[in-house]
């Protein structure tokens, strides 16, 4: 993998003499893998200078993928001199967070308009895809991409990439969770702990360490790193590299200089080594991938979230906090239901489904915590440094005196995260039982028999449907005897929908799969084959249910109690061929 900074300073370009050598650009950094796959990360004023590379380089047309931390101005200044953007052959896909309002072309086109910039965003010819993401895998050609959400006053993504068997860690523009560890010592924990883990065994972590240890007393709050802490991140995850990035716009070649030979020698002794440097525009670099267990290569679906109207219930008796939580969820149009205690809190929270809880940390409030668990959604507590530092209790903290600005990144992320409305996997009673009996019959793995996809093509023709399944419910998967008008032989148990009817033993019936909190965000539904409509009925062995015959559509629609009644028999149908000896 190889790597190429075109922008390392933070915050706004910062050209002359005392920047020459680690360059006044903002974040830009240019990623290739071996497969020659183009991934540039972080759009700042060195984008421009990349974009000339590029377009130098006389290649016909250009394909290549954006990822953006996030739309602060310094991270996206440099599209409108995007050169590779103009000619129309070009192909580029854009990705970035979600935000809760505007689209990401919206807020992209935004410092395009007409009174900041002569040529808007849709006048540029090449064919600009969009992508909102949120934390998640998904993959880019050879690449694999993981992201996560930082600690920044905006909504912000750090992205963890691997290829070619090498892992490059993108991290900026982050600030500890926990204010202790800005000195780099410490126990890391709960979302530090989280952050650390995300930069696990990178060849190269490039992470904000914008501020020394004594500037960061003044700029708490700001949402970047001490160089102690990213130092301490990346030693803790036992990563080979760390470039140090985000550079203050204060901060001269020589103040760089001296950060870096302090950092060496603090880590001179230390094991295992960890290489220290202060990322330079223009510094080229490869990334070999080290000798470990190679990751695996399943590609988790990104979900993209059908947000509801969020919900914030909040308990917070400190009236500055409170206020501050408000005018953050007002600004993101969220409605918040309050509630005089801790107690009372989580007593309407069974009854109203909140998308988030916001409570008041009280000494000993083991019941707040315990009702996190059982509860399935956020809780964030809002408490003072001390008691963060003190409290062992795994939780998501809001560290007071913290500003409207952050309280809003913190409430989308958490609203984002837990967005996906979908339910897992559930598994019947008697499951041990009923996959005794479905191995029994041999029949898992079999090759296709025109006595069932008899059954699958009468399902599809009876509901008009496109596509009609023989589903038989595994342990982990789902397995298709007989497929009419899909491509699959198999799907995780984990987005099954047959699962869903297995367990409950009856016929499910789902008329639109968006309007059911159940499934609106299964893989399966956000993705192909983008199921909108299900119907599936159980197939019995004896007692045992061991799969379902069921129709699937790409549209919404309703049926009749006559029309379930065929479902049934073509079930019933379906079993007299399970239980019949096989044919081959
Ligand atoms: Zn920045
Ligand atoms: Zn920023």
């Amino acid at each position: 993998m190889h790597v190429r900074f075109w922008g390392t300073r933070g915050s706004i370009p910062t050209p002359g003499r005392h920047t020459l050598r680690f360059g006044g650009n903002t974040s830009c950094i240019e990623v290739r893998t071996a497969a020659d796959t183009l991934v540039i990360i972080d759009c700042g004023s060195g984008l421009r200078g990349l974009g000339q590379a590029l377009t130098q380089g006389g290649k016909p047309v250009l394909k290549g993928y954006i990822l953006i931390s996030h739309t602060h101005w310094d991270h996206i200044q440099g599209i409108p001199f995007f050169d590779p953007f103009l000619p129309p052959a070009n192909e580029w896909d854009i990705y970035a967070p979600k935000g809760l309002g505007q689209s990401l072309h919206d807020v992209l086109g935004g410092q395009m308009q007409y009174v900041y910039f002569p040529v808007r965003l849709d006048q540029m010819g090449a064919k600009i895809r969009y992508h909102e993401l949120i934390e998640g895998d998904f993959q880019i050609g050879d690449l694999r991409v993981r992201t996560q959400y930082m600690n920044h006053t905006a909504l912000t993504l750090g992205y963890r990439l691997e290829a070619d068997g090498a892992t490059l860690v993108y991290a900026s523009d982050h600030e500890p969770f926990s204010r202790h560890l800005v000195s780099g010592k410490g126990e890391i924990r709960g979302q530090d702990r989280r952050h650390c883990e995300f930069l696990t065994g990178a060849d190269l972590v490039i992470h904000d360490a914008q501020f020394t240890l004594n500037e960061y007393a003044s700029k708490i709050g700001w949402g970047h790193s001490t160089v102690d802490y990213a130092i301490a991140m990346s030693r803790e995850a036992k990563a080979a590299r760390l470039a140090l990035t985000h550079h203050d716009p204060l901060r001269t070649d020589d103040a760089i200089d001296e950060i870096v030979t302090n950092a060496r020698d603090d880590q001179r002794n230390m094991l295992p080594a960890l290489e220290i440097f202060a990322a330079a525009e223009g510094q080229s670099l490869e990334l070999r991938g080290r000798d470990r267990a190679v990751t695996s290569n399943e590609s988790t679906i990104l979900n993209t979230p059908a947000l509801a109207t969020p919900l914030l219930l909040m308990a917070v008796k400190d009236p500055a906090a409170a206020n501050t939580v408000r005018e953050a969820a007002q600004a993101d149009g969220i409605t918040v239901l309050e509630s005089g205690g801790v107690t009372a809190a989580l007593n309407i929270a069974r009854s109203v489904q909140p998308s988030l809880v916001i409570l008041e940390w009280e000494q000993g409030d083991v019941d707040a915590v315990e009702g996190h668990k059982w509860m399935d959604v956020p809780i964030l507590f809002v408490a003072n440094e001390e008691t963060v530092r003190a409290e062992k209790a795994a939780t998501d903290w809001l560290i007071r005196p913290f500003s409207t600005a952050y309280a809003r990144t913190r409430i989308r992320a958490c609203l984002l995260r837990t967005a996906c409305r979908w339910e897992r996997v559930l598994t019947s009673q008697n499951e041990e039982q009923r996959l005794a009996v479905l191995h029994d019959l041999k029949i898992l793995d079999t090759p296709a028999e025109e006595r069932f996809d008899r059954i699958t093509r009468l399902a599809a023709s009876i509901f008009n449907a496109p596509m009609a399944l023989i589903s038989l419910v595994d342990r982990e998967r789902q397995w298709f005897k007989s497929t009419y008008g899909l491509d699959a032989s198999e799907t995780s148990r984990e987005t099954s929908f047959c699962s869903h009817a297995v367990a409950s033993q009856d016929v499910l019936v789902v008329p639109d799969t968006f309007q059911d909190p159940r499934f609106s965000d299964n893989p399966l539904v956000t993705g192909a084959p983008r199921i909108r409509f299900y119907a599936g009925c159980p197939i019995f062995v004896g007692a045992n249910c061991i799969g379902t015959v069921c129709v699937l559509d790409n549209r919404p629609r309703q049926i009749d109690t006559d029309t379930v009644g065929l479902l049934h028999d073509l079930a019933a149908l379906a079993a007299i061929e399970l239980s019949k000896p096989q044919a081959h």
